[in-house]
């Protein structure tokens, strides 16, 4: 008989493995002939099943940050392992592969595509995933239900308001159930009542399914749902909320 697993002491806590772990990332825009240094040395861990929000100022960082940490962008310093993959370094093709599989993104410049209604939009990452036909067709009408937008699944996004292409967007993103949900202010666009349907959806994926949920947010009443919050200013992590922190209005703009 082989021993698999190595058993801690009975009364140790159960291991938890690490979603996300990011060491010394920086991150340098070039902008005309000298460069900006948006990310300063940035390092953070977070745990599998947690929800985190990324806090701070506009410009602080945050949407860099996050767009590193799901391999969108490349930092020009540092080191990414997302749930034990380190994706520093991987190829182009084997990332896209890795962030299909295991990431959904609700960011703003992920737009829809405009020639499909709600449901094809979903329908067609589920198929990305190896989800097909009626069983895509299934899963997407119940991704709309639960961001209420069934009754919207054969729009076109040019009929739908800013807000209800931010919920297929957010449908879409949870298709195949990702391990991991990198979200920029999701609730932005969304009315209060519809922007608390979408938080209590997260905060169940992270309890039920052990999705790990790390979002850029002003909303200061997200911060009952979320284990933590990260605080970033001037491109660093700092370590806690500062004495005259107070939340600016979104910055994102969704059409
Ligand atoms: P936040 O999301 O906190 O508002 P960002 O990550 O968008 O901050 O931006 C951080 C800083 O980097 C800002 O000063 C911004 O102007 C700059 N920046 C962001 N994207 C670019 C880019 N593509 N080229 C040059 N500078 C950029
Ligand atoms: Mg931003």
């Amino acid at each position: 008989m082989t021993l698999i697993h190595e058993s801690h002491s009975d009364t140790a806590a159960p291991l938890r493995e690490t979603a996300i772990q990011a060491h010394g990332i920086e991150m340098a825009y070039q902008v005309g002939d000298h460069a900006f240094k948006a990310l300063k040395g940035i390092d953070l861990e977070i745990q599998t099943g947690d929800i985190e929000l990324l806090m701070g100022p506009s410009g602080s960082g945050k949407t860099t940050l996050l767009s590193i940490l799901g391999g969108i962008l490349t930092p020009t310093a540092g080191e990414i392992t997302l749930l034990g993959q380190k994706i520093t370094g991987l190829s182009r093709r084997r990332l896209a592969k890795f962030r299909l599989q295991n990431i959904g993104f609700i960011f703003q410049g992920f737009n829809l595509f405009p020639a499909l209604t709600a449901a094809e939009n979903i329908e067609a990452t589920l198929n990305l995933k190896g989800i097909r036909g009626r069983a895509a067709k299934k899963t997407a009408l119940k991704l709309l239900k639960q961001v209420d937008l069934a009754d919207k699944r054969h729009n076109l996004p040019r009929d739908l308001s800013g807000g209800q292409k931010q919920r297929v967007a957010i449908a879409r993103a949870l298709a195949g159930n990702p391990r991991l949900i990198l979200a920029d202010e999701p609730t932005a666009a969304l009315d209060s009542q519809i922007g608390h349907t979408i938080m209590e959806l997260l905060r169940r994926l992270a309890q039920e399914e052990g999705c790990t949920v790390l979002m850029v947010t002003h909303d200061p009443r997200i911060q009952d749902i979320a284990d933590r919050v990260v605080y970033v200013e001037d491109g660093l992590i700092i370590p806690q909320q500062p004495a005259n922190f107070s939340a600016p209005k979104p910055e994102v703009q969704y059409p």
